[in-house]
């Protein structure tokens, strides 16, 4: 299986000014058809510099990617440094200059002296033309492996990836067409390290690969099988999907794009349930949260003042009730003196509970912690209510 490296070029990349997106989109399509990836490498514009990391590049690597940098400018340094790592000269392509003035004229320009440099490109390059902007991109083709220059506008990076040099990498390696699918199992009230020990064994295995990532609050168990087809990649990852929902049990609340939120609003809409939320110190991030997911229709008031028990809770939703009928009533305070500590309430129309709990994480993840350790709360107590108190049976 042919392997990847990526350069990125540009300056304001390394200054932070713009955010590299462009090598995590090659790197998740690339993925897709079965090439390894293995190092994503960042460099300014500088063409030593860039010619010396494809150089390294190409020692590791069949393929090595360039964005960025082939612009008109002097400081748009890839077609000379790919020359000078693949021991080329630069040659004027009369062709690429009758487009880029092809293009200019469209626009009623004249083209400068300046942009004549993107009609030099490596000698004996492939040329990738571009129909969605004015740098022309290249294909060094060698015996093993490639240097492939797009632009860096990802708008036209990415529709040459896929126009051009997908097409292109499938002929050269052959690429069978093993995709790669993954499925992601979310779990709440329970740790990394807890999840872990109960599936310890499930992520050695290698196809499907199991993984885990925590988030505040939350944990994401990633299940990622390698096959021919999407059919076969998903029946490779069910059992193992299945035996990871068995061991976690109700920890586990949703898959893929199911959150904590949606899954809340299907159990309020399937039972015709009303809502009513009280939230302090999370920004009406809660509320927001499940408005997104149930479409409107909450009660909810956010407060001037932090909640830290039960009787304050009542007081408010006493208030509101009158004017508004709610079937459970939800409640989350941060408290923003003792910046780690949270309370919850719940009531229905059987019963009340109230719960503080603290985080020993960083401050500034408390809210999405408090918010999602919330949500999940509400979850199980909504649930509990229609099993047990027989809330919502029409
Ligand atoms: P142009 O002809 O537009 O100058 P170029 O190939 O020279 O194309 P750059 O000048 O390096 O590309 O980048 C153009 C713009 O594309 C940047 O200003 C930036 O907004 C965006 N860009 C460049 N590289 C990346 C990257 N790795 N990730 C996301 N955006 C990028
Ligand atoms: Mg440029």
């Amino acid at each position: 299986m042919p392997n990847l490296e990526i350069i990125t070029i540009g300056t304001e990349l390394l200054l932070g000014e713009i955010i590299d997106t462009n090598s995590t989109y090659i790197a998740r399509t690339l993925r897709d058809h079965g090439i390894d990836i293995f190092r994503i490498t960042t460099i300014g514009d500088n063409t030593s510099r860039i010619a010396g990391a494809i150089r390294e590049a190409l020692e590791r690597a069949n393929i090595v990617i360039t964005t960025g940098g082939l612009g008109p400018t002097i400081d748009d340094p890839t077609r000379q440094a790919v020359a000078d790592a693949t021991n080329r000269k630069l040659v004027f392509q009369p062709n690429l200059w009758a487009e880029i003035e092809h293009r200019f004229r469209d626009y009623g320009r004249v083209p400068t002296e300046n942009n004549r440099r993107q009609a030099f490109i490596p000698e004996g390059a492939i040329q990738v033309r571009n129909p969605v902007g004015t740098a022309p991109a290249f294909i060094i083709d060698e015996e093993e492996a490639c240097v492939v220059s797009l632009p860096g506008v990802p708008r036209e990076m990415e529709f040459l990836l896929h126009e051009s040099i997908i097409p292109y990498l499938s002929r050269k390696f052959k690429l069978n067409t093993q995709i790669i699918k993954a499925t992601v199992l979310h779990a709440a009230s329970i740790g990394e390290s807890a999840i872990d020990e109960l599936i310890a064994d499930l992520e050695k295995m290698s196809n499907p690969t199991v993984g885990l990532l925590a988030h505040p609050g939350q944990v994401d168990i990633r299940v990622t099988s390698k096959a021919e087809s999407e059919l076969e990649a998903l029946q490779l990852s069910r059992p193992v999907i299945q035996e990871i929902r068995l061991r976690l049990g109700d920890h586990i609340y949703g898959q893929d794009e199911e959150t904590l939120e949606f899954v809340i609003s299907k159990i309020l809409n399937r039972h015709q349930l009303r809502l009513g939320l009280v939230e302090f110190g999370l920004e009406g991030k809660l509320t927001e949260r499940i408005k997104t997911a149930q479409s409107g229709d909450i009660c909810s008031k956010l407060l001037d003042e932090c909640i830290k028990d039960y009787s304050e809770f009542e007081k408010i939703i006493q208030e509101i009730q009158k004017k508004n009928y709610c079937d459970f009533w939800f409640g989350v305070s941060l408290d923003l003196k003792a910046q780690n500590l949270v309370h919850f309430f719940f009531k229905n129309s059987n019963h009340k509970l109230s719960k503080t709990r603290k985080y020993g994480g960083p401050k500034e993840y408390v809210p999405l912690w408090a918010q999602n350790i919330g949500l999940d709360f509400l979850k199980r107590e909504i649930i509990n209510s229609i099993e047990k108190d027989k809330i919502g049976e029409k």
